[in-house]
C-alpha cells in the first residue's frame, strides 16, 4: 500500500464535520487531500446537542475561540446532569462535572464523607461540588486562577444547537482545505482481491476515489455495514429503549438553566436541554412498553413552552459494531454504533474515534496490529459507558410500571455487578483502565439512584473524626462562598458569548 493521500469522508454530520476539521487540522491539505461528501437530501440525524467536559480538549485541539463557537452555535453551558424522578418519584440529583472536594491524605474524598454521615451528620453530597451548587443556583463562570480555590477547577461543557456545530465545522474544515462534495452515494467499488475499497460512486455517476475512507453515514452504515459487511452487536436487553421523539420549545425567560435536565417517566426518560434561541426537549423509550402515539403524547404534556415544530421520531438500536475499523474503511459516529443519549457519550466518542485514529494513523500503510488495537479498545470504550449506563436504570425503587420492573430485574453485565459488590460494602469504587466515568461520577450516580454500603472505607480513619468534620466542613463554606461569587449563567452568557 501507498502512503495515504486521499481521505473521503462520507456523511456530513457531527461525526462528519468533526472528522474533517480535526484531520484538516493536524494533517493539514498539505498532507493529505479531505473530501467529504454529504447528501443534502437525505440530511442528518438533527439532534445531539449536550456535551461532556472532553470536548473542551477537542476544542483545544482546533485551537477555536470558545466565545465565538458558542454565539455561532447558540450555545449555553453546562455543569452536570440533573436527574429527577430516577431513584424514585419526587427525588432528584445532579450528576456532576468535576470532583467532589478534593482527596486528602491519598484517601478518596467520598470515603470521608461517608465517615462524616457514620458521624450523624446528613448533609447532601452535592454541597461538596461546585458544579452542583452553583447549577442550583443557575450560575456559571470559567475557571480563574485563585490558589486553593474551588473557582480555579471549575470543569464545565456544552449545549449547542447540533445543525449549526456543523455549519460550524464546516467553515472551519473548508477554511483548512478540506473539499465538500454534495450528492448522494449509490454504490462503492472494491477491489476484488484485497477487499479494500477503492471509490464510493454518486447517482450522478461521479466517482470518488480514495485510500481511506470515513464512514459518517450515520444508523445507516453505507460502509462499515452495507459494503464491508460488518454485523451490529445488539445490545437492547441492557439499553431497552429504542425511540425517541424530539421537539424544540421556545426559549423562556430565565429558563437558561446550566444543566441538562433528565426525567424518568413511565417507559424512559426525558431530556431537556436549554440553548440560548431555544429548548431541546426529546422523550427516549422502548416501543416494547408504550406504543409511539403514547410517547408523544407524554412529551408533549410535559413541556415548559409551546414546542416549536411536530414532533420527529428517531429509531435506533443500542449496541455497536463487531469491527470499528474494516480494511480502508473506518466507522466513527452513529455508523459505528450508538448508545442511548443518558450521559451525552456520543460526541465523547467521536471524538475519541477521531483521537484513536490520529494515534494509530496508517500514513504508510494499513497495519493489522493498529486495526486490531483501535477495535478492541472501542470495544472496551463502549462497553465502560454501556455499564454506567445500565447503573441508572437498574438501582432504582421504581417499580410503578412494566418498564421499571423489567430494568430493576435485568441479568446484569459481568463488570458492573462487581462494581455494585464492590461499592455495597465499603463504598469503594475504581476506575477500570481508562474507563470514561470516573469515581465522582460512578459516585453521584450510585448514591443518587439510592445504593446503600455496609461500612465506609477504613482508610478515611487516616484522619480523626474532628478532622473530617472540620475539614468537610470548610471545605463545603468555600463551595459556597464560591458560588455566592459566580455571576448567573445568563448574565455570563450575555457578558461575553450572546448570540447575534
Ligand atoms: P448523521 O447526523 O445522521 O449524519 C449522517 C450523514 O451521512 C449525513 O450528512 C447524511 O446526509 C450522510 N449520508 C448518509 N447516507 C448518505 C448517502 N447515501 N450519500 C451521501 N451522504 C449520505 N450525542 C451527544 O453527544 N449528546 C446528545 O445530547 C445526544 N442526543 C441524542 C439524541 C438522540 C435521540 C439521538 C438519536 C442521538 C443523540 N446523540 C447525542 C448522538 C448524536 O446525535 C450523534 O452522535 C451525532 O449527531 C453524530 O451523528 P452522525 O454524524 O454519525 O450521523
Amino acid at each position: 500500500m501507498e502512503t495515504i493521500r486521499k481521505i473521503v469522508i462520507v456523511g456530513g454530520g457531527t461525526a462528519g464535520w468533526m472528522t474533517a476539521a480535526a484531520l484538516s487540522k493536524i494533517l493539514g491539505a498539505n498532507y493529505a487531500e479531505i473530501t467529504l461528501v454529504e447528501s443534502d437530501d437525505i440530511g442528518t440525524v438533527g439532534v445531539g446537542e449536550a456535551t461532556i467536559p472532553q470536548i473542551n480538549i477537542f476544542n483545544r485541539l482546533l485551537g477555536l475561540k470558545e466565545d465565538d463557537f458558542i454565539r455561532q452555535t447558540h450555545g449555553t453551558f453546562k455543569l452536570g446532569i440533573e436527574f429527577v424522578d430516577w431513584a424514585r418519584k419526587g427525588h432528584s440529583y445532579f450528576h456532576p462535572f468535576g470532583p467532589y472536594g478534593f482527596d486528602m491524605k491519598g484517601v478518596s474524598f467520598h470515603a470521608f464523607w461517608q465517615k462524616l454521615q457514620t458521624l450523624g451528620v446528613s448533609d447532601s453530597i452535592s454541597d461538596y461540588n461546585l458544579q452542583a451548587v452553583a447549577a442550583r443556583e443557575g450560575k456559571f463562570m470559567r475557571p480563574v486562577q485563585v490558589e486553593n480555590s474551588p473557582l480555579s477547577t471549575i470543569a464545565y461543557a456544552f449545549h449547542f444547537d447540533a445543525g449549526l456545530y456543523a455549519k460550524f465545522l464546516r467553515r472551519f474544515s473548508e477554511g483548512l482545505g478540506a473539499q465538500r462534495i454534495e450528492g448522494r452515494i449509490v454504490s462503492a467499488d472494491k477491489n476484488a482481491e484485497t477487499g479494500f475499497l477503492e471509490a464510493v460512486v454518486l447517482g450522478d455517476g461521479r466517482r470518488i476515489e480514495g485510500d481511506l475512507f470515513i464512514d459518517c453515514s450515520g444508523f445507516r452504515g453505507l460502509l462499515i455495514g452495507q459494503q464491508m459487511g460488518i454485523d451490529y452487536e445488539d445490545w437492547s436487553k441492557w439499553l431497552p429503549n429504542n425511540r425517541a421523539w424530539a421537539v424544540p420549545t421556545a426559549r423562556v425567560h430565565d429558563n437558561q438553566t446550566p444543566y441538562t435536565r433528565s426525567t424518568a417517566r413511565e417507559a424512559g426518560w426525558q431530556w431537556r436541554i436549554p440553548l440560548q434561541h431555544r429548548t431541546g426537549n426529546g422523550y427516549v423509550f422502548s416501543n416494547n412498553f408504550i406504543d409511539e402515539q403514547a410517547a408523544m403524547d407524554t412529551l408533549l404534556q410535559n413541556l415548559d413552552a409551546p414546542p416549536l415544530k411536530d414532533p420527529m421520531l428517531v429509531k435506533f438500536q443500542g449496541g455497536h459494531r463487531h469491527k470499528f475499523w474494516e480494511k480502508n474503511v473506518v466507522a466513527i459516529g452513529l455508523s459505528s454504533g450508538f448508545m442511548e443519549p443518558l450521559e451525552s457519550t456520543s460526541i465523547h466518542l467521536i471524538q475519541v474515534g477521531i483521537a484513536k485514529l490520529l494515534q494509530m494513523f496508517p500514513d504508510k500503510g494499513f497495519e493489522q496490529a493498529d486495526i486490531n488495537r483501535y477495535n478492541r479498545l472501542s470495544v472496551l470504550e463502549y462497553e465502560y459507558i454501556r455499564d454506567f449506563l445500565v447503573l441508572h436504570f437498574n438501582q432504582t425503587e421504581r417499580d410503578d410500571s412494566e418498564y421499571w420492573r423489567y430494568c430493576r430485574n435485568m441479568e446484569l453485565p459481568p463488570r458492573l455487578q462487581e462494581k455494585y459488590d464492590l461499592f455495597r460494602s465499603r463504598g469503594r469504587i475504581f476506575r477500570e483502565n481508562e474507563e470514561l466515568f470516573n469515581d465522582t461520577s460512578w459516585f453521584a450516580v450510585m448514591v443518587g439512584q439510592g445504593m446503600t454500603w455496609r461500612g465506609y472505607d477504613p482508610v478515611a480513619d487516616v484522619m480523626s473524626d474532628e478532622d473530617v468534620k472540620r475539614q468537610l466542613f470548610g471545605i463545603k463554606d468555600a463551595i459556597r462562598k464560591s458560588s455566592d461569587y459566580m455571576p448567573t449563567h445568563e448574565d455570563f452568557i450575555r457578558a461575553n458569548c450572546a448570540m447575534e
